[in-house]
């Protein structure tokens, strides 16, 4: 699932390819790749010019010369890829936006390709300086306004576990299970540990580890684990090749060198190094 570094790659792209262009025509191909709130249907963004593209957390939005956004989530499995119009369309293409004018005159389209349909494109209205879904949600950890001071309040006050902490978007957005298991071992501090349990220190280490990793993974363009994660050009990221804990169950501990445990969590499986992270 893409998390912060891997839509921050996406953005990136569409950023340095589609700034400026004019969307001349899009089109929806499956029910579930328009959001049920779109405030209309994508068509309608024929004519509008994009000025630039936006993200917070794991969310992204285009803005236009328009007083709404068009705002992308990529759920599972979700690619926005920049192409020429004359590439084949893609298997599991659910959405496509044809592009006129700006600087890079070849990649004229933008296609949304989810296999797994669990993201969404939206036309949405602004509710303050962010699209009305991205309203929600708390900062991330890599925007100005990021109060990491309040953050750590915040989340030294929980009773609940760290890990789900971590992972919840109206705390701290933009970190998922992969993130999430590397900043815990990187801090040395247990997934299940409960959040009041822990001193303010070792809070504000675990979120600049969470900083630190996340940061490592756009420079490396992101993490392929499931092959499902592409950039703009459909290229995978390559920091898989780093990660210390998250699907290497069985592996010694780039720490330590004690086995790499497993446990279902939450609804989630968190990795984690028993002898370094007590
Ligand atoms: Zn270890």
């Amino acid at each position: 699932m893409p998390e912060l570094p891997e839509v921050e790659t996406v953005r990136a792209g569409l950023a340095k390819y589609v700034t400026g262009k004019k969307i001349t025509s899009a089109q929806a191909f499956h029910p579930r790749a328009v959001k049920p709130s779109s405030i209309a249907p994508i068509t309608s963004l024929a004519g509008s010019r994009i000025k630039s593209v936006q993200r917070r957390g794991k969310f992204l939005w285009l803005t236009l010369d328009r007083p709404y956004a068009l705002v992308a989530h990529l759920g599972m499995s979700g690619q926005l890829l920049v192409t020429p119009t004359t590439t084949s369309p893609h298997k599991h293409m659910r959405a496509r936006f044809m592009l006129s004018g700006g600087l890079s005159r070849s990649n004229n389209e933008i296609r949304f390709v989810d296999q797994r349909t669990f993201g969404w494109v939206g036309v949405e209205e602004y509710a303050g300086d962010v699209p009305i879904s991205v309203a929600h949600i708390a900062l991330d950890p890599f925007e100005k306004e990021f109060d990491l001071a309040k953050v750590i309040n915040r989340i030294r006050k929980r009773k609940s576990a760290i890990k789900p902490t971590l992972l919840n978007q109206e705390i701290i957005s933009g970190i998922g299970n992969i993130y999430a298991d590397e900043a815990l071992w990187r801090a040395k501090i247990h997934p299940e540990i409960v959040c009041e349990d822990l001193s303010k220190a070792e809070v504000k280490r675990l979120i600049n580890c969470a900083i630190d990793v996340m940061q490592e993974a756009i420079l490396a363009g992101g993490t392929s684990f499931d092959e499902q994660y592409k950039n703009v050009n459909g290229e995978s990221g390559y920091f898989e090749r780093s990660l210390a804990v998250y699907g290497q169950e069985g592996e010694p501990c780039p720490r330590c060198g004690s086995a790499i445990a497993r446990i279902a969590f939450a609804n989630r499986s968190s990795h984690f190094c028993q002898r370094c992270q007590r």
